[in-house]
């Protein structure tokens, strides 16, 4: 096999990739069909300023694999989107969609820009830009895009309605994550989170440890980071800091109270909390730390102070292999994001199910079947990584990868 030289996350994404298919025991054709993006789009988006001028910027769409169904995966908007770094997020959706068995394949996509430094018109006219970029490769039967970090459901609005302007009728399940009155679902603006608690409750229970009492450190405190704090707090555990871009905080009296304080405020710093750096959080010493906020967050550096039992991976790829090597050794328990995180996809997945058949489900028919469909995958991760004496990470990227392989097995090649 080829030697690896990439950005950091698709290093990371490809050096998993690798691992996993000398455990499967495939070969250098699987290697090379597994390792390769099937469609990478780059595309320039011009934008209109407030004042007038006209700025470029580039965006991205990846996808990374169709095998087993039409493309899925978010929309990023941040300064450090690149082609590789979309290339590698949308690797790991491929594997996470297999590993929950979604008849999904895998995508991303995004624009490099800071999207705070836009007004919310600017912010409009490049969603709608970037779109109608994209439009020859989306639709909801090819490619389905989602929010992500910098997006939210306010651009998949936009996003609904350009691509449904151009088909000349109103097609709802081209985005998922939607306002539920442009044809959302109930529970999606919470379900990474709520995934990611339910990730929290069995990775307590492998350890032995009560969650009544038990301690949690966020790193992260956006769209899955409140919501993980929300699902923690209501199994009883103790948040005992949160953090944004910005640094950490503790000593507030509920997750809710704190983000009250945000929304009104802008910022982590309510009344009687004590500041930290985002450094000095990953290192407290607590029973569960859920890095939910960018790649890399945990690397040779940072790993090395962690302190906690169980760490559950609300971001995506936030673990380096070097990082992965020391909580190893460690003895810490490590919820792999291709798991963790999986529960956005597949409401997301409701969602667009919802939409093609213009019938709606009850909030407790998604908390149900989301439970249902991700309490078993963490079964299935838990009793190979058992079998096979491997990590969860390896166990739950056997499980995608191998779902992949078989699918392109039985497709064949064509022509
Ligand atoms: P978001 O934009 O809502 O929130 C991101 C949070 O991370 C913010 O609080 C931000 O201040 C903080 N942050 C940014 N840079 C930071 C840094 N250097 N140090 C500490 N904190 C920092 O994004 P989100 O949707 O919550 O996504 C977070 C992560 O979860 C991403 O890796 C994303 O790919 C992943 N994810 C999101 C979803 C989803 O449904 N939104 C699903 C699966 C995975």
């Amino acid at each position: 096999m080829a030697e690896i030289t990439h950005s950091t996350a698709l290093n990371t994404a490809l050096s998993q990739l690798q691992s996993t298919v000398k455990l499967l025991k495939l070969d250098d054709n699987d290697w090379r069909t597994l390792s390769t993006p099937r469609r990478v789009l780059e595309v320039a988006v011009p934008l209109r300023r407030d004042n007038g001028s006209v700025e470029m910027y580039k965006g991205y769409r990846v996808q990374y694999s169709t095998t087993r169904g039409p493309a899925k995966g978010g929309i990023r908007f941040h300064p450090e989107v690149d082609m590789n770094e979309t290339i590698a997020l949308a690797m790991l959706m491929t594997w996470k969609c297999a590993l929950t068995n979604l008849p999904y394949g895998g995508a991303k996509g995004g624009i490099a820009v800071d999207i705070q430094n836009l007004s919310l018109s600017e912010n409009e006219r490049l969603t709608r830009r970037y779109t109608s970029e994209i439009l020859p490769i989306i639709g909801p039967e090819r490619d389905i895009p989602a929010p992500d970090v910098g997006t939210d459901e306010r651009n998949m609005a936009w996003m609904m309605d350009t691509y449904s302007v151009n088909a000349g009728f109103s097609v709802p399940g081209v985005v998922t994550g939607k306002p539920i009155v442009l044809g959302g679902s109930l529970g999606r603006n919470s379900a990474t989170g709520d995934g990611v608690g339910i990730a929290v409750k069995e990775a307590l229970r492998v350890k032995n440890i009560d969650p009544k009492g038990a301690t949690v450190v966020i790193q992260g405190f956006g769209k899955v980071g409140y919501w993980a704090g929300v699902a923690c707090e209501s199994l009883g555990m103790k948040v005992l800091a949160v953090s944004d871009v910005h640094g950490g905080v503790t000593g507030f009296r509920s997750v809710n109270d704190l983000w009250k304080h945000f929304q009104e405020h802008g910022n982590l710093n309510a009344p009687g909390t004590e500041k930290m750096t985002n450094t000095e959080l990953l290192h407290l010493s607590c029973d569960v730390l859920v890095p939910a906020a960018l790649s890399d967050a945990l690397n040779a550096e940072t790993a090395q102070g962690v302190q906690a039992k169980i760490i559950v991976e609300g971001a995506n790829a936030p673990t380096t292999p070097e990082a992965d090597a020391i909580f190893k050794d460690k003895g810490i328990l490590v919820v792999p994001d291709i798991l963790a995180n999986a529960g956005g996809v597949i409401v997301s997945y409701f969602e667009w199910v919802q939409d093609k058949q213009n019938f709606f489900w009850n909030i407790d028919e998604v908390k149900e079947n989301l439970n249902n469909i991700l309490t078993r995958s963490i079964k299935e991760v838990e009793s190979t990584s058992l079998q096979y004496k491997v990590s969860w990470r390896d166990a739950a990227m056997m499980i995608g990868v191998g779902r992949v392989a078989e699918a392109h097995k039985l497709r064949g090649l064509y022509p």
